[in-house]
């Protein structure tokens, strides 16, 4: 799941300037879950926007905005309010910003209302975790299933460093130190001799961006 976070409604203003007729997008899935870009939200951001002068023409919610055939398929639902919009604020993360963008046959001005954080997993009670940096070459076979690319404040692929303190983290005394943790899962799982195990370095060459993965034929 891609976390958002509403941009400051000053922010958001100042980027609407000299756009007058306004048409919400927001997002079924992440950014209605994260609330930033459900139904309620983009109520509550259309009173503002229309408080402060703006007329908005409409609104959709496609289930998943960074997918081409559910936006092109609510984009073509609401072409007739979109000929008349001068631009379209999207409560999504930046995928869904630039699929609508890459999606909207008419070439309007899309406005980004939020700022994209992180990925995460959800606990039971709905908060957010970032668990995986998606760097592309996949350690957790040997780390016990806990990432330290992520989870380490330093991302070291041989820890601890020196600066743990009885098991914190010397960057975040509050936070778990990510390598106490790899060794008392793998001590658990009578695995401690992974640790002798030098990892590599990183291929960094596999981060180089922007990524694609091309299967259609
Ligand atoms: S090592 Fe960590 S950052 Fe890399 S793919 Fe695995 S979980 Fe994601
Ligand atoms: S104390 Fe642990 S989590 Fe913090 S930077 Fe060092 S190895 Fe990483």
């Amino acid at each position: 799941m891609i976390i958002t976070e509403q941009k400051p409604f000053q922010e958001i203003i100042d980027s609407l300037k000299g756009y007058t007729k306004i048409f919400l997008i927001g997002c079924g899935e992440c950014a209605t879950t994260c609330k930033t870009g459900g139904e309620e939200e983009l109520l509550k951001i259309k009173s503002q926007l229309e408080a402060s002068g703006k007329i908005v023409l409409g609104m959709c919610i496609p289930g998943s905005p960074c997918l081409a055939p559910q936006i092109k398929t609510e984009l073509a639902k609401n072409m007739k309010l979109l000929r008349e919009a001068d631009a379209i604020l999207a409560m999504a993360c930046g995928l869904g910003v630039q699929s609508i963008k890459d999606n909207d046959r008419l070439g309007l001005i899309i406005l980004p209302g939020c700022n994209t954080l992180f990925g995460a997993v959800m606990d039971a009670q709905g908060n957010f975790f970032e668990k995986c940096s998606l760097c592309g070459e996949c350690v957790l076979d040997v780390t016990a299933g806990i990432c330290p690319i992520t989870l380490c404040s330093k991302g070291i692929l041989n820890g601890p460093c020196g600066g743990v303190n009885k098991g914190k983290c010397e960057v975040d005394k509050d936070k778990d130190c990510a390598w106490v943790l790899i060794y008392r899962e793998l001590e658990k799982r009578k695995k401690l001799d992974e640790l002798k195990k030098i990892q590599a370095p990183k291929d960094f060459k596999k981060a180089t961006k922007p990524h694609k993965l091309i299967l259609a034929k």
